[in-house]
């Protein structure tokens, strides 16, 4: 595996990328992110991965400072998986070049957008600026953060003319969706997210026969039960990410806060 720390390295080693995928990251890498290597190394020959935790997509210092990071367990994980580029730069090459911010519309400022101001501002501003230097025509991304891969592929899709594709999130036997941020729960936490990840699969299931479901009244509950502070738990169609009107594709979106530590996920 080659590791390219700047641009000028980047340009150097790929000077083709018909065949190169790319799966962006912030590193702490689990299976779920060797999920998306796989599905990339499946349709392309080579697959270039980046690590770059993006300080301004994050509302807080303190969370971006606590964010884990394991460099040197990444690097072994992805020469295991015999990825053949890691791009991994400092946050001053990413942000060297002048480039136009992102600002959402306001029908976008929903879901985490609503709750995470500046957030998905970020994230575009970041993942702009990577497709600008990785041009690769293929990118993965995952499901479990659908909002994220439904704003990139509307919002940055068509202006490089990428194939943003979506893979299916991975989850442990007790169902809680893997999470670089798994590694801050308290295992009294991990019970709690495992029920409620549980209760979620099986509301979704009953809301295909049944659709009523209170979900106000759900989030109420939830909260109480687990002590859990719930931002959103709302049905929204897979498409546009207008809420539900159960006729085409839907998931149930959440976002809540366990003892400090924000958890999405959907279903
Ligand atoms: P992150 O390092 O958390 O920014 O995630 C990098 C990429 O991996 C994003 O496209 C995520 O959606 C994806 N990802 C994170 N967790 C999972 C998971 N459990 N299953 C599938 N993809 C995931």
């Amino acid at each position: 595996m080659k590791i390219l720390k700047n641009v000028f390295e980047l340009n150097k080693a790929i000077k083709n990328y018909k065949n190169v995928g790319f799966v962006p990251t912030m590193g702490g890498i689990h299976k779920g992110h060797e999920s998306l290597i796989k599905i990339s190394q499946k349709n392309n020959k080579e697959t270039i991965v980046s690590i770059f935790v993006n300080p301004t997509q994050f509302n807080q210092k303190k969370d971006f400072n606590n964010y884990p990071r394991d460099i040197q367990k990444d690097i072994s994980i992805l020469r295991r998986l015999k990825v053949t580029y890691l791009f991994l730069p400092e946050v001053d090459e990413i942000y060297k070049k002048k480039m136009k911010n992102f600002i959402l519309n306001k029908s976008d400022k929903i879901l985490c957008a609503k709750y995470r101001k500046g957030h998905f501002e970020g994230v575009l501003n970041v993942m702009n600026r990577l497709l600008s230097f990785v041009k690769s025509k293929n990118v993965f991304m995952g499901e479990k953060d659908f909002q994220q891969y439904s704003l990139i592929k509307k919002l940055l899709g068509k202006k490089y003319k990428v194939n943003i594709i979506g893979c299916p999130t991975v989850r442990l036997n007790n169902k809680i969706a893997l999470s670089t941020r798994n590694k801050l729960l308290s295992k009294t936490s991990i019970i709690k997210a495992s029920k409620i990840a549980n209760r979620l699969f099986k509301v979704k299931k009953l809301s295909k026969i049944d659709d009523s479901i209170n979900l106000s009244k759900l989030k109420k509950e939830l909260e109480n039960r687990f002590k859990v502070q719930i931002d959103y738990l709302e049905f929204r169609d897979e498409k546009n990410l207008k809420l539900s009107n159960y006729k085409s594709k839907y998931r149930l979106f959440i976002a809540y806060n366990i003892n400090g530590v924000r958890l999405i996920d959907n279903f």
